[in-house]
């Protein structure tokens, strides 16, 4: 008997749309040769939306991707709607599945594949055989804090203005989730904050001591974030598990993606629970939508692709399909094929369609 899963799928905008099409045949072909059958349907959100509903999501889609057992996202935005007001552009539509879905735990690992060290702009030595995971707090602090706004505080002077705020409920949950993680990996995790500066963060690293002790066999480290930027670029492996806020997590993980080669090669997993304790979840790739290389069949969709190995990891516990997927990407770079943004040398590029057919190609055991 075959288990049925529901996705939803957020093609998006710009590279988004591209992406999602190599992801599909990925799930068609699970579909067709699996024990799972996958039920997957397509939800306009971001620029899209906007462009048929006047919103960057409807409650309807809302409704209906709460009710799929994973979400899978391109990436939202691009310059036609970059003039729109704050609340009515493309990247609200994912902030409000986020908080609405209360995704909280923001999963992005970085691994460097032996074939791509030399693709980073690091030397091959500082980042060979790298493969860490930064946990992202996603639901809270300054992203979302009140009061927010710009006001006029007289006739040509205005201030802008945001709130980092946590509470201790927050800074909970995401530790436990922490711990729980670097226990099944290395045991050692390093909570970043500004501990220093900044009063919420202090409250931050006070709750992540207090729910350490919970976990004796876990290392815990901590570290101011200019520290850790620094020491990211500096000696990457002599971390495992990362541990911190919604913004430098933000920022951080951004920093982490060049260490790997390209932004096209990393996927991300945002992880919930609902009142009930099950878990919700959206997977989709660190990128946004890229406009600059928009409709030119030139994108890496790899990241998309490795974020489905993700959620067959940590939504349908395959890790078999996980690892499958995985391995034929290994293969795949290997053998040397690569989208632009990963070449080095232009001997062996691929076309965003040509990567997604090689993974199939090796899904279906044919010589790649
Ligand atoms: P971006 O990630 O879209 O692009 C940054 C650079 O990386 C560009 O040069 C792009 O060509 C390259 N790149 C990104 N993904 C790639 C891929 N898969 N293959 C090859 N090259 C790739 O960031 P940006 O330019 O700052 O933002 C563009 C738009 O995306 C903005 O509207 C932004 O708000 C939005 N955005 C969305 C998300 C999301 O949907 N999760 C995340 C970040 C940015």
């Amino acid at each position: 008997m075959k288990k049925k899963i529901h996705i939803a799928l957020l093609p998006g905008d710009g590279i988004g749309k591209e992406i999602s099409i190599e992801a599909r045949k990925i799930l068609n072909w699970i579909n067709e040769n699996t024990n799972i059958n996958i039920e997957c349907d397509e939800y306009l959100v971001g620029g899209a939306s906007i462009d048929k509903y006047g919103l960057p999501l409807t409650d309807e889609t809302l409704k209906k991707i709460k009710q799929s057992d994973a979400i899978i996202l391109g990436a939202v935005g691009g310059p036609k709607w970059e003039s729109l007001a704050f609340e009515k552009r493309p990247e609200r539509g994912l902030l409000k599945i986020r908080k609405e879905l209360d995704l909280f735990a923001n999963f992005r690992p970085a691994i460097v594949f032996d074939s791509l060290a030399n693709s980073s702009t690091l030397k091959p030595e500082v980042i060979k055989g790298l493969d860490i995971l930064i946990i992202r707090e996603l639901t809270g602090g300054i992203y979302f804090g009140e009061p927010r706004g710009i006001k006029k505080i007289s006739e040509n002077k205005s201030k802008g203005f945001n709130t980092l705020v946590y509470t201790s409920d927050e800074i909970e949950r995401i530790a436990k989730v922490a711990f729980e993680t670097a226990k099944q990996r290395s045991k050692k995790l390093c909570s970043v904050d500004k501990a220093n500066v900044l009063e919420s963060t202090e409250l931050w690293r006070e709750i992540v001591n207090k729910i350490g002790k919970q976990f004796p066999e876990v290392e815990l480290s901590h570290m101011y974030v200019d520290n850790a930027s620094m020491q990211l670029v500096r000696n990457p492996k002599q971390f495992d598990v990362i541990v911190t806020t919604n913004m430098f997590g933000d920022i951080l993980s951004d920093c982490a993606s060049m260490l790997t080669g390209s932004l096209g090669m990393l996927p991300s997993a945002s992880i919930g629970y609902n009142t009930s304790g099950e878990k919700k979840a959206m997977y989709e790739p660190v990128h946004g939508s890229a406009p600059d290389i928009a409709g030119k069949g030139i994108a890496n969709p790899l990241a998309m692709i490795l974020s489905l190995s993700m959620m067959f990891k940590y939504s349908f516990s395959r890790n078999d399909i996980s690892e499958l997927i995985n391995n034929i990407v290994n293969s795949i770079l290997e053998k040397g094929y690569r989208t632009k943004d990963i070449s080095t040398d232009n001997k062996k590029n691929v076309s965003t369609s040509d990567m997604g057919d090689l993974v199939l190609k090796g899904l279906k055991n044919e010589k790649i």
